[in-house]
C-alpha cells in the first residue's frame, strides 16, 4: 500500500533511493540542505520540503540518508529537525552508516515522542541504490520492520533483521571491517606478485579458486583485469576512500566502548586516512593500493605522469 514518506538527505545514495520509492507508488516529501538535490527529485515527481521538520510532518515514515552521526543528530534532534514534525505512531528509518551509540540515543528521543525507529544501513553502493538491489541491515522491532517491508523492498532486495535497535549498524560495521581490510590485503598481494614478476591474470585465476578468494579480489587495481574494477574508470567510486575511513573509525570507536581492540582494523583505518591525505579521499577504496607505488613506479600499469610533475596528485 502506498505510504506518505518524508525523505531527508538526497546525496549519492539518497536521491536514487528516493526515486525508487516514487516509482513504487509511494508519496514523497523530501529535504536536502542543498536545494539543487531537492530539485532533482522534484523533476521526477517528488514534493520539496522546506526543512527536515517539514518533511516529517504528516508522514507515516521518515527516512534519513545522511553522511555521518553528527548530521543525523542535527537533522533529527536539532532545531527544525525531524523530531519536531514527527507524528506519534510514525516511524523514523535511519539508513545512514553511523555509530550504534548515536542510533540508540536518537531512538530514545523518538520513542519519547511516541514514535518508533529502525536503523537500516545499506550495502551495495550507488549502483545498488540505482537498481534497487541494496542489502538492508535492520535493527529494531521485528513487527515494525514487517509493517515497512514494502517501503524497504522498493530500495533493496536483501532485507535482513539483525536484532534490536543499533544492531543493523553493528552488522554493517562488521562488514566494513572485512571489506576495508580485504582491500588492503588484495593490494599487498598483487603488489608483491607483480613486483616479483607474476602475471596479474595468473594471480586472479589462482587466488579466486583458493583460500584468498574474496569480494574485493574483483577490485584488484590492475587495468583491464576485471570488468568491474574502479581502476578502469580512473578510480571513480564505487565506494569512496573517505567513507571507508569513516566506517572503520566507527568500528574502532564502537569496539573500544566494549573494551575490544581491533588491530587489523586500526592499521587499515590509518591507511585509508593516509590515502585521503595523498588526495585520494574521493576516489574508490581500491585507490588505497596507490600507496604501495614507489616514486615514479607504475605498479598498476597506469600511464606515466608528464615529466617534471609529481607522480601523485
Ligand atoms: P552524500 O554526501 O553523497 O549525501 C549526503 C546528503 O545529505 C547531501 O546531499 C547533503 O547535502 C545532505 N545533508 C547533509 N546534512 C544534512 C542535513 N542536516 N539536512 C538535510 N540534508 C543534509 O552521502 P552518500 O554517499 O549518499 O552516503 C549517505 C550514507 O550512506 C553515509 O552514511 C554513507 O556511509 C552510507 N553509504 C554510502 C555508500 C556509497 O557508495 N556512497 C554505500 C553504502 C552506504
Amino acid at each position: 500500500m502506498a505510504k506518505r514518506i518524508g525523505f531527508v538527505g538526497l546525496g549519492t545514495m539518497g536521491l536514487p533511493m528516493a526515486r525508487n520509492l516514487l516509482r513504487a507508488g509511494h508519496r514523497l516529501r523530501a529535504f536536502d540542505l542543498d536545494p539543487a538535490r531537492a530539485r532533482m527529485l522534484a523533476d521526477v515527481g517528488g514534493a520539496t520540503a522546506s526543512s527536515a521538520c517539514d518533511a516529517a510532518r504528516g508522514a507515516e515514515v521518515v527516512i534519513t540518508m545522511l553522511p555521518a552521526s553528527r548530521h543525523v543528530e542535527e537533522a533529527v534532534l536539532g532545531s527544525g529537525g525531524v523530531l519536531e514534525g514527527l507524528e506519534p505512531g510514525a516511524t523514523l528509518v535511519d539508513m545512514s552508516t553511523i555509530d550504534p551509540a548515536t542510533t540508540r540515543r536518537v531512538e530514545a528521543a523518538v520513542r519519547e515522542r511516541g514514535a518508533r525507529m529502525l536503523d537500516a544501513p545499506v550495502s551495495g553502493g550507488a549502483i545498488g541504490a540505482e537498481r534497487g538491489t541494496l542489502t538492508i541491515m535492520v535493527g529494531g522491532d521485528a513487527e515494525v520492520l514487517d509493517q515497512l517491508r514494502d517501503v524497504l523492498a522498493a530500495m533493496g532486495t536483501n532485507i535482513v533483521h539483525c536484532g534490536p535497535i543499533g544492531l543493523g549498524e553493528t552488522v554493517k560495521l562488521a562488514n566494513q571491517i572485512l571489506g576495508g581490510t580485504a582491500m588492503v590485503a588484495v593490494a599487498e598481494a598483487f603488489a608483491m606478485g607483480i613486483r616479483m614478476g607474476a602475471d596479474p591474470r595468473v594471480l586472479l585465476n589462482v587466488i579466486s579458486q583458493s583460500t584468498g578468494n574474496c569480494w574485493m579480489l574483483r577490485q584488484a587495481p590492475v587495468p583491464g583485469l576485471t570488468e568491474e574494477a574502479a581502476v578502469n574508470r580512473d578510480f571513480a567510486p564505487g565506494f569512496m576512500v573517505d567513507l571507508m575511513h569513516k566506517d572503520l573509525g566507527l568500528a574502532l570507536q564502537a569496539a573500544d566502548e566494549h573494551g575490544l581492540p581491533l588491530t587489523l582494523t586500526a592499521v587499515a583505518h590509518q591507511l585509508y586516512g593516509l590515502a585521503s591525505r595523498h588526495g585520494y579521499g574521493r576516489l574508490d577504496v581500491s585507490a588505497v593500493a596507490r600507496l604501495l607505488e614507489g616514486p615514479g613506479e607504475l605498479l598498476w600499469g597506469r600511464p606515466p605522469a608528464p615529466p617534471g610533475r609529481p607522480v601523485r596528485p
